[in-house]
Parts: C-alpha cells; structure tokens; sequence
C-alpha cells in the first residue's frame, strides 16, 4: 500500500495530469470502456464555438482537439463528464445529451 500511494506520488509529481487519467487510472479505463457504448456525452456544437481554447486548457485528460478550422471537439474515449470545460467555455456550447443533438 505505501509503495503504491508512493508511486502515485511520484506519477502526480512527474507527469501530465492527463497521463495519469489516460494511461494509469483504473477508473478512467473503466469509463474509456463504457464511454464506447454509451449514448450521450459532452459535445461541443460547431457552430457557436469561437475558437477560444478555453476548454481544451482546462481539460484534465485533454480529450479536447482542434480541427482544421480550430474548432474544438471532444474524444469521448477519454472524456471523464467532469464538466470543467462547460463551465469556461464563453459560448455555453458544451453541452451534455445524445451524440446527435450536437453533431
Ligand atoms: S467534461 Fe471534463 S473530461 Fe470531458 S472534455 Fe470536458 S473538461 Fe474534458
Ligand atoms: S471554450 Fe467553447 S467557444 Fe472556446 S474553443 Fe472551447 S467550445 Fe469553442
């Protein structure tokens, strides 16, 4: 156990926050699974997204890209729901529903 917490230690102090959600955390995988067969998720509507960036800081598992325009989309294989980036994003155009209704 202490070497555990000690080797989460050093993860934390060493590594990108997001290494640890993408590569270590058992909950994170668990949820990279079920986020492929779920229906609903955090989504950014195209159209209203300004291209700020925002979101894609305050990311913790840095699930959120740019495409060739700048707009930032989000990669539900790594998307925890934590709903940081609708709370910074100006626009209010995260948000969470079908994969359909934001497409
Ligand atoms: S809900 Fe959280 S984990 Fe998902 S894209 Fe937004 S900030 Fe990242
Ligand atoms: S915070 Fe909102 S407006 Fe800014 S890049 Fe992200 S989705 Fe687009």
């Amino acid at each position: 156990m202490a070497a555990a917490v000690l080797l989460a230690v050093v993860v934390t102090l060493v590594f990108a926050e997001e290494f640890w959600h993408r590569h270590l955390c058992p909950y994170g995988t668990f949820l990279s699974v079920s986020a492929h067969f779920a229906k609903r998720g955090s989504t950014v509507n195209k159209d209203q997204c300004i291209v700020c960036g925002f979101c894609e800081k305050t990311c913790p598992t840095a699930a959120i890209t740019a495409d060739a325009q700048g707009k930032r989309r989000i990669d539900s294989r790594y998307c925890l729901q934590c709903f940081r980036c609708h709370d910074v994003c100006p626009t209010q155009t995260i948000r969470y529903g079908a994969w359909a209704e934001h497409v």
